[in-house]
Parts: structure tokens; sequence; C-alpha cells
């Protein structure tokens, strides 16, 4: 499901505004969840923090135009 919250962005160079590679640093915790067999099921996962590091342009690969959106500005159709 997307998140229609998270942040929105542009990259200024090409226009882009859907195609984005986001590295980030997310601190969590999670109550782990495992069956007898040893599977994992991840439940009640909780953001502790979270960090946006570096946001690159998949379009042009460059990450020094892209801009943060910011939030209730309409977004261009
Ligand atoms: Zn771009």
């Amino acid at each position: 499901m997307p998140d229609t919250a998270a942040t929105r962005y542009r990259c200024a160079a090409c226009g882009n505004l859907t195609r984005f590679t986001v590295v980030t640093n997310r601190r969590t915790t999670a109550f782990h969840h495992y069956s007898v067999g040893g599977a994992l099921t991840l439940e009640d996962e909780q953001v502790l923090d979270e960090t946006v590091e570096e946001v690159t342009c998949r379009w042009c690969g460059n990450g020094n135009a892209v801009e943060v959106i910011p939030a209730g500005e309409p977004m261009p159709q």
C-alpha cells in the first residue's frame, strides 16, 4: 500500500517526480515471531528513528538537483 504521507521529491535537473533511489538509515523495534521450523515473521514493527541520507534521481543519476516537495504543496500532474 503506498504511503501517501511520505515525503515527495522532485529532480530539478530532469523533472522526474516518480523514480528515486533513497538511502535511509532506520532504527526499528519489532516482535520477531518464529515458527517451530524457524521461519521468521516480523510483527508490530515500529520505526524509532529514521534519517534519509541520500536521494538520487533514477532518470539522470544525479542527486544534486533533487528537491524535497513541501507537504501540502499541490503536485504537478
Ligand atoms: Zn533527474
